[in-house]
């Protein structure tokens, strides 16, 4: 009997002893391909080399000391490269220890924001069903899953969600996709006016939807016409790019390809590489302006934002992703990746979709191709097919339940961006053979 609390109780998980690049090692001597890095996480693998240099430098300077007496060199270090590579106009940086504390710090600013401009009647938050946006109350608020949120619903703030860009399951037939972009973004504009223009504080989203769907990219001009409806009537623009983020679709910034740059934007898993837990809210200068130009700080703080160590793991990984050009690997990699899915899956009788950028990437699962009616929520799918995978020393990402928290499984793979060709080619056999081996299973 265990004393720590496992996120399942009854599973039995293998313990983790050691990591090398694309692989991490357990106790028993099995080795596992790290396809997901973990939940997207691992984009260096694992034990780089500079990264723990790093790690070890810093430690033999300092390990912590409170943001509210000091500030670190190596804090200000990443937030002038964070800050330097920056979307144009998000021009500083706020440091915490992960996706949900980001999330929660980007909410209170974006309120914050407006208390100090003179409008403190805005306080609606609008975001879209199947999406993630972490587990701590206000981002489980903000988040659109409804199996995460239902026995907590009593405790969460007011959210308004809409419907997700979502063309897989949400295209009408024979619709374009300029003009599902307009109808997908018109659903913004009309909850902004039934709330009331100057009642609503943000509309948040992923730029590219990850946990809870599967690598769902935006169709073009989606987020374009999302900002206009936003500056239209004075909302900001909350992007969260804790998962897509910081390099996993092939650019630094998931927006760079919409053409898009938010009032707030979230970063973390790929911040650190998974070295140290790590996140950060990038903000615009305006809002930055008015907290200076007002109270003169934001409200807000946590014990360990800020951290040197944390901020070490984040500086060496991303100035190895930079030195390395590892984002043009993630661009070519990404090829491949959807090269070899396509030829494994493509006219697989359960595979409905294929679908991602970079090396973020998803293979949706239905029972029949021409309807897209998804598997039995009761056989969780999902969960065999993560049990076969990691029984084939393979840990990819399939999680269940779309849009109204029951629909579609779906699988996530999201290699380290150090991964070559043969990496890609042994990920997607070992994936084909665990989804043929769960439907079989399953049925
Ligand atoms: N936002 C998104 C898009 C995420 O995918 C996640 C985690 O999966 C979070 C926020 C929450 O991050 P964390 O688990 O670090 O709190």
């Amino acid at each position: 009997m265990t004393h720590l609390l496992h996120r399942s109780i009854k599973a039995r998980l293998p313990v983790a002893v050691g990591g090398k690049g694309i692989e991490i090692f357990d106790q028993e001597g099995r080795t596992y391909i790290d396809a997901s890095g973990g939940a997207a996480v691992s984009c260096l693998g694992h034990s780089h080399p500079d990264v723990l240099a790093a790690l070890h430098d810093q430690l033999d300077r300092i390990a912590y000391a409170h943001t509210s007496f000091f500030t670190s060199d190596v804090a200000e270090r990443l937030a002038d490269r964070l800050a330097a590579d920056a979307p144009e106009g998000l021009g500083h940086v706020y440091l915490v220890s992960g996706g949900s504390e980001a999330i929660e710090a980007a909410l209170k600013m974006a309120r914050q924001y407006f208390v100090e401009k003179g409008e403190p009647q805005r306080r609606h938050i609008i975001a879209r069903r199947q999406s993630y946006h972490g587990n701590t109350l206000g981002a489980l608020a903000a988040g659109g899953n409804e199996w995460r949120r239902a026995q907590f619903k009593p405790l969460l703030i007011e959210t308004h969600h809409i419907d997700p860009c979502y063309a897989y399951r949400l295209q009408e037939p024979g619709e374009s996709d300029e003009a599902y972009a307009a109808r997908a973004a018109q659903a913004l504009e009309d909850k902004i006016v039934e709330l009331g223009a100057d009642q609503v504080i943000a509309f948040v989203a992923e730029t590219v939807v990850g946990a809870t769907a599967g690598a769902v990219p935006p169709v073009a001009d989606y987020l374009k016409r999302v900002r206009t409806i936003c500056d239209r009537y004075g909302v900001l623009l909350i992007l969260d790019e804790v998962m897509c983020g910081m390099g996993r679709t092939g650019t630094l910034h998931a927006c760079e390809q919409e053409g898009v740059a938010p009032d707030l934007m979230t970063i973390a898993k790929g911040l650190g590489g998974g070295y140290q837990p790590i996140g950060a809210v990038l903000l615009s200068d305006r809002i930055f302006d008015a907290f200076a130009s007002g109270s003169g700080f934001f409200q807000h703080g946590h014990t360990y934002m800020g951290h040197p160590m944390a901020a070490a793991a984040a500086l060496a990984v991303q100035e190895v992703i930079r030195r390395d050009n590892l984002l043009q690997n993630v661009r070519a990699m990404g090829m491949h990746l959807s090269r070899r899915l396509n030829e494994r899956f493509a006219n697989h009788h359960n595979v409905g979709d294929i679908r991602g950028r970079g090396l973020f990437q998803a293979i949706e699962l239905v029972t029949d191709r021409s309807t897209k009616a998804p598997f039995d929520p009761a056989l969780k799918l999902h969960a065999r097919i993560k049990q076969e995978a990691m029984a084939n020393g393979l840990m990819v990402y399939p999680m269940g339940g779309t849009i109204d928290g029951r629909l579609g499984d779906h699988v996530l793979v999201a290699p380290p961006f150090i991964a070559a060709p043969r990496d890609i080619d042994a990920i997607v056999e070992r994936l084909g053979d665990a989804v043929d081996a769960a439907i079989e299973d399953a049925q």
